[in-house]
């Protein structure tokens, strides 16, 4: 059985073993931080953006949702401040030529560390990230004699920024001129900010209200590890929330409860999750905080929660020449909206539920020795939900076991399966967090009934075929 430590590794096991995740292009021996998702990993994933989207837009009145290209013009970059500010503090280690991001090189070393000293570290750590002092950060690696893991030894670089956007060329002619230089975005949310006018004017919205936006990032993230937590190409949900000026305080506050909201909505308990206020705001926030969970690897960030003032929009106008205002008629003034952005990694969200699903059990008995690894996920974001199993290939039962699936597959997701013995069917669909499960057997021929097997508590009962569906359906609502 699998303890706290070693249970992110069984996890990335379990979703290399059952068509969840993958290394990216893995037989030419994978690409660093980069991964794939299988058969169930993508349904996962693609239950967990509906439901977010669902949630953002459906739900809310005044949320539109979009879809912006990857590609931008570069001067998007220059006035969202990320050709200069979109960097980290690294220090590379002399002996090993391994590099490390400043912050990451001391949380692992507070990690070792009794919860007291580790506490003092991790908030100096803070001050000086806050004042920039990076003279002050290479003091504290050295004097609390932090090592490379790979040479052992403490001979450091000074620290130094490293911008994080991937640039490529853009166009026929390539190594020409600096204006063929675009960027992978490393943020969906400036796809938003160019369109605030075009979406304003066209859905005649009125402050307050957000535009939503799901699709992929791009960072050349320095120390990518940590499985699909920190990749170099992810994906985000982001909406930005306008909102008149002065009123920012109070749509911060809103948002870090709604989304909370939508957080204990997947099935997770409140204590699993806390708020962490940022001690250094990013060059655009009055203020931030991130929903963090408790990965097998400890509380890290799955969501950040940002003020972020005008910045974005103001920035824009100025470099763009394009008046980035909004005619406010209930008090009679234009102004740039101010926005609160809510910003979530899929993949993250995804590590976060498969963390919180992953249960090894001992179902042994004295006469017997027997164990499952079941994925206790919540109906609506399970990548199957029911499983039709029809208990021999003979008799007339697979004909049964079809019918069946006729009747459901529009609604939701079924898989049928027909081989090995029941058991086993029963524990490959426990492994991949199946809820359900329905084996049609010669009863039935006789009075429409089947067994219902469910997942996490492994009680099986006899229902009639035809409540099947409806009895699938409650549980997704
Ligand atoms: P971190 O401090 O972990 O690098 P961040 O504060 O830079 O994250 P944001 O820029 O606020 O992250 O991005 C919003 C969300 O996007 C994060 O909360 C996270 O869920 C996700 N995210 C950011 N970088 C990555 C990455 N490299 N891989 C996967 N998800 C990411």
């Amino acid at each position: 059985m699998a303890n706290d430590s070693n249970k992110f590794q069984a996890i990335i096991s379990h979703c290399k073993e059952y068509g969840f995740i993958f290394p990216s292009s893995e037989i030419y021996d994978g690409l660093s931080a980069v991964y794939d998702y299988g058969q169930y990993g993508s349904e996962l994933k693609k239950n967990i953006r509906e439901d977010w989207w669902k949630w953002m837009t459906q739900l809310h009145d005044n949320i539109v949702g979009i879809d912006a290209a990857i590609f931008m013009h570069p001067t998007t970059w220059k006035a969202s401040g990320h050709v200069d500010n979109f960097s980290d503090p690294m220090i590379d280690n002399k002996d090993s030529k391994k590099r490390y991001r400043v912050d990451h090189l001391i949380e692992a070393h507070a990690e070792t560390l009794p919860r007291e000293e580790a506490d003092a570290l991790l908030a100096r750590m803070d001050q000086l990230l806050a004042a920039e002092d990076f003279g002050g950060l290479k003091q504290l690696i050295e004097d609390n004699k932090m090592k490379c893991s790979v040479s052992g030894t403490c001979n450091w670089t000074e620290v130094r920024q490293f911008n994080l956007m991937f640039a490529t060329e853009f166009g026929a002619v390539s190594g020409e001129a600096d204006d063929n230089m675009v960027y992978l975005r490393p943020e969906t949310a400036q796809g938003i900010f160019v369109n605030f006018l075009n979406v304003q004017k066209t859905g005649r919205m009125k402050i307050p209200f957000g535009i939503a936006q799901v699709g992929k990032a791009f960072r050349n993230e320095i120390v990518a590890r940590q499985f699909i937590f920190r990749m170099r190409e992810f994906e985000q949900m982001e909406m930005q929330f306008f909102v008149r000026p002065g009123t920012q305080k109070e749509w911060y506050e809103f948002w870090k409860e709604e989304r909370m909201k939508w957080h204990l909505g997947l099935g997770i308990p409140q204590e699993r999750y806390r708020f962490h206020d940022h001690v250094k705001l990013a060059h655009y926030a009055d203020a931030a905080c991130d929903i963090e969970y408790d990965f097998p690897i400890g509380f890290k960030e799955v969501e950040g929660i940002h003020s972020r003032t005008d910045f974005d929009l103001r920035n824009h106008q100025e470099y763009s020449k394009k008046k980035m205002q909004y005619f406010d008629s209930e008090i009679n003034q234009n102004y740039i909206p101010y926005v609160i952005e809510t910003s979530i990694g899929l993949d993250r969200t995804v590590m976060m539920v498969l963390s919180e699903a992953y249960e090894e059990q001992d179902l042994s008995t004295p006469e017997k020795k027997d164990s499952r690894v079941v994925l206790k996920f919540p109906p609506k974001l399970a990548p199957i939900k029911l499983a039709i199993l029809p208990l021999v290939k003979k008799d007339g039962l697979p004909e049964i076991a079809r019918e069946l699936m006729d009747q459901c597959r529009r609604s939701f997701r079924c898989f049928y399966e027909e081989k090995d013995t029941i058991g086993k069917r029963y524990r490959r669909m426990d492994a991949i967090g199946t809820p359900f499960c329905v084996t049609i057997d010669h009863q039935t021929k006789e009075d429409g009934t089947v067994t219902i097997r469910y997942r996490d508590t492994m009680v099986q009962e006899r229902i009639a075929m035809e409540q099947v569906k409806q009895l699938v359906e409650n549980s997704l609502a």
